[in-house]
């Protein structure tokens, strides 16, 4: 499977929790503020050393809470991704997948053998500006969305449900549809997106209208908090 590489220790990657991450490449999506677009298109990525890998989170299991896989989309390589979990579950060790929620079938089959404990993923909205992809394709997949959080409601699974704030649009009808599918443990993780120098984004014209959110990243906070919805904010500073 094609990886561009693994974090043995982290404190970033699911909040509060200490993981083991694995970065998948592959991604069905275009948005245009990733910053991991090259991993999602592919570029710098090499064949997986499973073994390896594996030796490397035993000896670390004792540490960590999740081995946290993301990318890229690493439901792209479902089929190689549900052997390797089962390896990771031989370990002992509970699994986070960060996924966009879009690949259902493929999530189904991991949720149905029992081998993901925890999701993260993104409600980007609005869906036509922040997939990257043409209106009708965004819809669609949109409601596909929509079905992998009630799939991940039917499984009881904890999520971290992170929510990328852009500059310039009103998203709260989306959010709003969102938490309407939604019924498992959650918490929202708001992360204003961020262009350069902090990262490099996919489309620099495109960051520069829409990165850096201000009185966003407060209204949305204070719909949260009316709702009594846990949420915690990603600070670029
Ligand atoms: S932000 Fe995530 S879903 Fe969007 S293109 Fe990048 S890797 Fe894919």
């Amino acid at each position: 499977m094609l990886t561009s590489g693994w974090k043995a220790v982290s404190m970033v990657d699911v909040h509060g929790k200490v993981t083991f991450t694995l970065w998948l490449c592959g991604c069905n999506l275009k948005c245009p503020f990733c910053h991991n677009w090259r991993i999602a298109g592919g570029k710098g990525c090499f064949e997986l050393e499973r073994g390896a890998m594996l030796e490397e989170l035993e000896v670390n299991s004792f540490l960590i809470d999740y081995f946290h896989v993301t990318g890229g989309e690493p439901l792209m390589q479902w089929a190689e991704l549900s052997s390797l979990l089962a390896s990771v579950k031989a370990l002992d060790v509970p699994v986070s997948l960060n996924t966009n929620l879009t690949l259902v079938g493929p999530l189904e089959k991991l949720l149905n053998a029992g081998l993901v404990d925890h999701i993260a993923t993104d409600l980007k909205a609005p869906p036509a500006a922040l997939y990257g992809l043409p209106e009708e394709a965004s819809e669609r997949l949109w409601r596909l969305f929509l079905r992998g959080l009630e799939l991940v409601s039917n499984y009881g699974l904890p999520l971290e449900l992170r929510i990328p704030v852009p500059k310039g649009f009103d998203v709260w009808p989306w959010i709003e549809e969102g938490l309407g599918h939604l019924d498992t443990e959650f918490y929202v993780v708001l992360n204003p997106l961020v262009g350069k120098p902090l990262t490099n984004p996919r489309d620099e014209a495109w960051c520069s209208a829409h990165c850096w959110p201000e009185d966003e990243v407060r209204n949305l906070g204070e719909r949260l908090d009316e709702l009594g919805i846990e949420f915690h904010v990603n600070r670029w500073a």
